[in-house]
């Protein structure tokens, strides 16, 4: 054991942690020598985070679109230990079990009506994995192995692993750094910008003209509804969605929607797809899924691609995990769906997208700011320059706020019960930082 592993042991205190954290451990998109801020969290509540020094941040990013209910949730904290006494995991290979089939009842409820069977996963990236693979397997069971590729958008996100990571945008998705070992998919235009962009026959003209060249190599097209995330928070019309969905028919391949940061209503619809009345053949949940408890997600398709894929050659779909449906996850789950339910989530957010474009709609004007947008509880801040996490990241912890921006992007998806003092505290304080950064 190292020094510091010692010292862990035996002196757990904030700056202990901190400096086994940094010598040791790996954070997302962290460099090991060159480590960004990094602050100890004691504990969480609502919609704060309190730090080891008993700072109090209010949190803007939900943990990544996580916690719709705020952290530290009394309904979700019960239904963790109510579990816990029965079996916080168990194999699902041959066995099932309360938790996962009220969850999957709810699911299969509660989206697009073709969507009937479910696969749960343990990650978005994996639930993305899945649904490659669910499209690939669905075309080789029906006599066309030779669709085996996949269509995207430019701008996209849809995660880390090697399959997903070769649907992200080739060039914010870092792909020439793994060229050499990844797939190489089709990537179209990225939808134009605007919730109410009337479309234009342009707009879809490099998905047609991929698609009349290699719709026989194409088994599906992929795509976040609505949002476009990580690629660039970038938002689009419904319209635009629909016209895609056509062009899947047309071309016979599959859509699949990737509603892991966009479910469980953070878009003022429930799933992203419903702006548009799209049904897609197969869809990627996660995120918010266990109301930011724990790591679950589902991808869930159509009967037609499930019964094709069990009468083609394998017989079965090629998965399964060894977390696969964990009761624990499950659970909580269950819980996070139906406390979501329960309260009039739809109004919550609406009133939190009123009170964004009020609070920070008026930075449009600031020269350092290039866009401001809202839809739902999401909220972005687009500026002209790249800001150094570096120098923001500290900026907006002394002004007791938690932002994690990236690039040109400082963005907020709070929990779907932040008051609108706690709204006004996190917009007014974001602007704050932002005025003081381009001052200095
Ligand atoms: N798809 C989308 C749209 C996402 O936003 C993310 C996560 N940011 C993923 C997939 C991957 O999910 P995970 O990080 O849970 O693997």
């Amino acid at each position: 054991m190292t020094n510091s592993a010692n010292r862990f042991s035996t002196l757990p205190d904030a700056d202990a942690l901190l400096e086994f954290d940094q010598r040791h451990i790996w954070h997302p998109y962290s460099s090991a020598t060159n480590p960004t801020p990094t602050f100890v969290v004691e504990r969480c509540e609502g919609s704060y985070i309190e730090l080891s020094d008993g700072k109090k941040l209010i949190d803007g990013m939900g943990s990544w679109w996580c916690t719709i209910h705020g952290y530290n949730h009394p309904r979700l904290n019960a239904a963790a230990e109510k579990q816990l006494k029965s079996m916080s995991h168990v194999m699902f290979g041959g066995l099932t079990h309360r938790p996962a089939v009220e969850l999957c009842q709810k699911l299969v409820a509660l989206t697009p009506s073709n969507l009937e069977r479910v696969f749960l996963a343990d990650s978005g990236s994996v639930a993305v994995e899945v649904a490659l693979k669910m499209a690939i397997q669905y075309q080789a069971s029906r006599g066309k192995s030779n669709k085996a590729k996949i269509l995207t958008v430019r701008r996209g996100y849809h995660g880390d692993t090697f399959g997903a990571m070769s649907t992200c945008d080739p060039i914010n998705g870092m792909h020439h750094l793994f060229a050499r070992s990844m797939p190489t998919h089709f990537f179209a235009d990225e939808p134009p910008m605007g919730i109410d962009r009337p479309l234009t026959p342009h707009d879809l003209a490099s998905a047609r003209s991929i698609l009349e060249v290699h719709h026989k190599e194409i088994a599906a097209l992929i795509i976040e509804p609505i949002v476009q995330g990580a690629g660039g928070m970038r938002f689009y019309s419904a319209e635009y969605l629909s016209a895609l969905k056509a062009l899947c028919e047309e071309f016979d391949i599959l859509m699949i929607a990737d509603e892991i940061a966009t479910g469980f209503g953070r878009t003022g619809q429930l799933f992203a797809v419903n702006h548009a009345d799209v049904q897609p053949d197969i869809m990627c949940l996660g995120k918010a899924i266990t109301g930011g408890y724990m790591t679950l997600a589902a991808t869930l398709c159509s009967e037609e691609v499930a019964t094709t894929i069990s009468q083609g050659e394998a017989g079965v779909f090629m998965h399964g995990p060894t977390f696969m449906g964990n009761p624990l996850a499950c659970a909580v789950a269950c819980e996070s769906i139906e406390l979501l339910l329960e309260t009039d989530w739809q109004s919550n957010v609406t009133r939190i997208e009123t009170k964004l474009e009020e609070l920070l709609g008026p930075l449009r004007s600031a020269e350092y700011i290039a866009d401001v947008r809202v839809l739902g509880a999401i909220g972005v801040v687009e500026l002209e320059n790249s800001v150094s996490l570096n120098d923001i990241q500290p900026a907006l912890v002394a002004e007791g706020i938690w932002l994690r921006p990236f690039g040109k992007l400082v963005y907020m998806m709070p929990p779907f019960n932040m008051s609108d003092e706690e709204l006004s505290i996190l917009c007014k304080g974001t602007a704050n930082v932002l005025e003081k950064l381009h001052k200095n």
